[in-house]
């Protein structure tokens, strides 16, 4: 069976009416070619996926990057031809307030950073794309929003998955009602973390990181909300952790929620920092089921229905980056609508400890009616890109 998942098929079933949302109040950058992002922090992600990402980038360019190692910084420059003056380190940061090449500064630090070089960039009057998890707090997550809105400026949050080709048409296909109500979400994100590597080093540091749920969890945390498009009312969750393993000294290992949703559908999940790499989802709804198996990886992801390769011209797959990095790009220039909002990112850390207070609690129920609602589907406005 490949049922039609085609841009087409969809608007027609209404979610193109919320196409034209309400551009940010921050002023719009008409008339710049391209908008220019510096880079902060220049770990695993950023020198793997981001400053690649840029090459294939149309709205987006690299204007500068920001590093605690000046050798590597003005290695990364040199490569990517820019000029040694688009090299800042984190103490001259602030400096970038001056440098009209940078209009949004990318955030890719340890997540217990992302407050601070939040703050100040948008204190430098630059607009901000922010890694997940938004924050390590939910105070910190506040207070970035607060510093967004005293500055006018947009602070979006690197959700990748929101402009990932398949999750996106799994998302157009459970909004067209052709599988009936949806019954059960199920998400699956983890992997073994490797306490060897740096970049896993602060990841299994409670204070800097928030562990397993806070790194692979909130794929699964949000993808249930994006996939139903409604947010959850109650929350409960168990813990597992073997403290004799040494990496989980400081933070939990395995967890496994439930959530329930105002149509009634439930969600389920897991996360570990000890099962292997895995990062899926899979809808049961009245007349069929939708598996993402993998779902949420950079490339090769799958999506089947009722057990048979969904595959239609539209679905491609892109460089995700470069598409997020584009479309904060189209963002600040007023030709798109924010789509992975702050308060996006607030909302799934607000779930997030949710489920670590009920489970906490062996399980308990955690109300989690926060008043949050989506303002715009990304189903309703970000496109599959043409084959
Ligand atoms: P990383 O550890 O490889 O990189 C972090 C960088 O920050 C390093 O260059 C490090 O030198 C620098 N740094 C500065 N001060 C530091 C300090 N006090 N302690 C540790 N490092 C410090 O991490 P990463 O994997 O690149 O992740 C960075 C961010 O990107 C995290 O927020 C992570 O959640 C996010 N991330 C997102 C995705 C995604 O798919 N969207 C994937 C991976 C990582």
């Amino acid at each position: 069976m490949t049922m039609d998942v085609s841009r087409r098929g969809l608007i027609g079933a209404g979610v193109g009416a919320a196409l034209l949302p309400s551009v940010a109040k921050a002023q719009a950058m008409t008339g710049k070619a391209t908008v220019g992002v510096a880079v902060v922090g220049l770990g695993k992600l950023s020198l793997n996926q981001i400053i690649p990402g840029f090459r294939n980038c149309r709205s987006a360019r690299l204007a500068a990057v920001v590093s605690g190692h000046p050798e590597k910084a003005h290695r990364i420059a040199e490569e990517q031809k820019l000029s040694p003056r688009s090299v800042y380190t984190y103490a001259d940061y602030d400096r970038i307030a001056s440098d009209p090449n940078i209009d949004v500064v990318y955030i890719v630090l340890p997540n217990f950073m992302h407050a601070e070089y939040t703050i100040r960039a948008l204190k430098a009057g630059k607009h901000v794309l922010c890694e997940k998890p938004m924050a390590t707090t939910i105070g910190d997550a506040e207070r970035m929003i607060a510093a967004a809105r005293t500055a006018n400026r947009h602070l979006m949050i690197a959700y990748r998955c929101h402009y990932e080709p398949l999750n996106l048409a799994g998302m157009r296909l459970l909004r067209s009602g052709e599988l009936g109500k949806t019954r059960v979400v199920s998400t699956v994100m983890g992997r073994q973390a490797d306490p060897s590597d740096p970049s896993d080093a602060w990841r299994l540091d409670m204070m800097k990181s928030g562990g397993a749920l806070t790194d692979m969890g909130i794929y699964g945390v949000n993808g249930a909300r994006y996939l139903l498009n409604e947010e959850p009312t109650e929350i409960q969750a168990w813990s597992q952790t073997d403290k004799s393993d040494p990496r989980f000294r400081d933070v939990v290992d395995l967890y496994s929620w439930q959530a329930r949703f105002p149509s009634g559908a439930i969600a389920t999940g897991s996360t570990s920092f000890n099962y292997a790499a895995t990062m899926s989802w899979e809808v049961q709804s009245e007349n069929g089921k939708i598996t993402a198996d993998p779902g949420c990886f950079y490339s090769g992801n799958r999506l089947t229905l009722g057990g048979t390769k969904v595959a239609t011209p539209e679905i491609r797959e892109i460089d995700q980056f470069a598409r997020e990095m584009d479309w904060i790009a189209d963002v600040v220039r007023g030709k798109a609508p924010m789509v992975s909002t702050a308060e996006e990112g607030l909302q799934d850390m607000r779930l997030m400890m949710a489920i670590m207070e009920s489970a906490a609690k062996g399980g308990a129920s955690v109300a989690t009616n926060y008043g949050f609602r989506r303002p715009v589907d990304p189903a309703a406005v970000v496109d599959l890109p043409k084959a």
